[in-house]
């Protein structure tokens, strides 16, 4: 009988790949989702609950059902825009959501944790790369709610009997090399997704700020694609963590691209030119996140991203438009 893991977010877009690469390794993803940003669709690799995380009923009918010994907790908000005007949707799902589910955890004696954290607990960085010692100071409500939950792991590990593992991903993109899976198009906030909807589509696209302190004058992240942050997963999986404690790892290339340079990487990918528009810079960006530390998931896990260049990352986000189009 193969593990069970019990996956909240799961139908979702890092969610429902990591789903998948679980079901490749061997494990029994269980899906506990409430479908708002989730697709049924995604949902192939395991049994689905619908559930909310604030609904702490169905969170232990659930649990009580499939009795997980690990749980990775995906479900959240992650607009960083939009959580600068929604701050108390962002403190109660994805931190007042984290906490009680970290109570559930206790009460039905789940053994390991694994949390999607995010490079935005770092706020503006003072230096970059951002290593595991720069300081958390983030500068939106989204990353705030990450850090109050990576504390509330922190505080609680021991208590309720888990070990915790804490991804702090940079910006997941990218979409199933197979194109069963990927990233949402339609209303799409997120950069790759935007891009290859302008590209495609001849609808222009708007750069957030051209007058960061950058090399190009626009922002730079460090893009990862969504099947390595997956298999992240799996190697937390792979080598658990003693209980009542906590790790913490950068998820990322180690390598940044600028807004001008990922634009430049859909127009070579799809062969045809944007409609540049210039706007404002967006409420709760960071000027540059860029990961670093990397190797210490490689030598504590035996994770390393695979995919280090951007045009096969934006490759696979164009095969999956071309796959639902
Ligand atoms: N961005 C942009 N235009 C868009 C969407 C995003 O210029 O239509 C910029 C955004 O300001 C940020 C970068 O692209 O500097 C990455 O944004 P995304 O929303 O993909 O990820 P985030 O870093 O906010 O999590």
């Amino acid at each position: 009988m193969s593990e069970t893991v019990f996956v909240t977010g799961g139908a979702g877009y890092i969610g429902s790949h990591c789903c998948k690469l679980l079901a490749a390794n061997g494990y029994r993803p269980v899906t506990y989702d409430n479908m708002s940003n989730g697709r049924p669709d995604f949902v192939r690799y395991g049994p689905m609950v619908e559930g909310d995380i604030l609904d702490g009923f169905r969170l232990d009918a659930a649990l009580q059902e499939y009795r997980p010994k690990t749980v990775v907790h995906f479900a959240a908000l992650i607009e960083v825009e939009e959580s600068t005007r929604e701050p108390t949707l962002y403190y109660d799902v994805n931190a007042s959501g984290t906490l009680g589910l970290i109570e559930k955890c206790k009460e039905h004696g789940v053994e390991q944790f694994i949390f999607s954290s995010t490079a935005a607990v770092y706020g503006e960085p003072p230096s970059s790369p951002v290593t595991l010692s720069t300081p958390t100071v983030p500068i939106n409500p989204y990353g705030w709610s990450k850090l109050m939950s990576e504390r509330f792991l922190h505080d609680c590990a021991a208590d309720a009997g888990i070990g915790v593992t804490i991804f702090r991903y940079f910006n997941a993109c990218g979409s199933d090399p197979d194109t069963e899976l990927g990233m949402r198009f339609e209303g799409a906030s997120h950069l790759i997704p935007r891009l290859i909807t302008a590209a495609a589509e001849g609808t222009g696209f708007s750069i957030f700020g051209t007058d960061y302190d950058t090399s190009d004058g626009t922002c730079v992240r460090d893009y990862i694609h969504v099947w390595d942050v997956a298999n992240a997963h799996i190697a937390a999986l792979n080598s658990p963590v003693e209980v009542g404690c906590v790790r913490t790892f950068n998820i990322g290339v180690g390598r940044g691209f600028s807004v001008r340079e990922v634009l430049e990487s859909v127009e070579r990918i799809i062969g045809s030119k944007i409609d540049l528009k210039f706007a404002d810079r967006r409420a709760g960006d960071a000027s540059e996140l860029i990961a670093g530390d990397i190797d210490e998931a490689a030598s504590e896990l035996g994770w390393k991203a695979k995919y280090t260049n951007i045009d096969a990352i934006v490759r696979h986000g164009w095969d999956w438009y071309l796959a639902e189009h």
